[in-house]
């Protein structure tokens, strides 16, 4: 199961990610009146969708006044949003999520994967991101730096020390950058997470190390366990089929192409 941006940041903040302030909205009046509600100079407008690349299509505006956040989003809402990841009907935008801008000095990539075969948590982190890990992963796979987690110790210190230098972080950004990676994987671990992304994680330009963006997946058959992670389900994001068959505990998975 997948959820939105908005509540991936929610959950991880309880972990002790830092991430933005920021409101979820439902309709362009409540998007501007999230905007005054910030006091913030600067905003930015996210469309809430199951899919990343909406910087790209469009979907991350940044705006500077109630009236000008409003008007974005009345652009927005009702549409579908065609980015890399939706196939080309797109997803259509139901939620946008305002929140407060970042002085961006540096984006970053970091990411908590479960390795099946090692039946642990792999961290995954680039100096580079914004950019798919995918196309780094092709272009520039030595950029990509990969630590195991072990099952029982954790994270150990030597790790997070690679890490960071990995990363390209020294002195005080680098202990907030260890209890960065530090907290996404304790959230990964605690809530059965199969996927933890941040991209980007970011250095502001006033030294702050925090996650600008966030996806979460979660292992279905650990739902019970999670009452939080169930409510964040949004049905609108998935595919009627696959809702139909978990309703018979049936793992089915819509393939796009004709049948025969
Ligand atoms: P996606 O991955 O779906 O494109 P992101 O949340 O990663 O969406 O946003 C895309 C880009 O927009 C980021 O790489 C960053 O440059 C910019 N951005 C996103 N959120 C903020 C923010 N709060 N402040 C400033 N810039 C932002
Ligand atoms: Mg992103």
């Amino acid at each position: 199961m997948n959820i939105h941006e908005y509540q991936a940041k929610q959950l991880l903040a309880k972990f002790g990610v830092p991430v933005s302030k920021g409101i979820a909205c439902t309709t362009a009046d409540e998007v501007g009146k999230a905007f005054t509600d910030l006091g913030v100079p600067l905003g930015v407008v996210k469309v809430q969708i199951h899919a990343g690349g909406r910087g790209k299509a469009g979907g991350v505006k940044l705006v500077r006044s109630a009236d000008e956040a409003k008007k974005v989003a009345q652009g927005l809402f009702g549409k579908a949003l065609v980015t890399h990841q939706t196939g080309p009907e797109g997803r259509v935008v139901k939620t946008i999520y305002v929140e407060a801008g970042s002085d961006i000095a540096r984006e970053m990539y970091l990411a908590v994967v479960m390795d099946r075969s090692a039946q642990a948590p792999v961290i995954i982190a680039a100096a580079e991101g914004g950019m798919d890990i995918e196309e780094l992963a092709a272009h520039k796979p030595a950029a990509i730096a990969r630590h195991r987690v072990h099952p029982v110790k954790g994270v150990q210190g030597f790790q997070l020390r690679a890490l960071c230098k990995h990363l390209g972080l020294s002195g005080e950004q680098a202990k907030a950058g260890s209890k960065l990676i530090q907290s996404l994987v304790t959230a990964f671990m605690a809530l059965d997470c199969s996927l933890a992304e941040i991209n980007p994680m970011i250095i502001t330009k006033q030294g702050e190390v925090k996650a600008l963006d966030a996806k979460m997946s979660f292992d279905d058959n650990a739902l019970f366990r999670h009452k939080d992670v169930v409510e964040c389900r949004d049905l609108n994001e998935e595919d009627p089929k696959e809702i139909e068959a978990k309703k018979f505990d049936l793992n089915y998975i819509a393939l796009t192409g004709t049948s025969s």
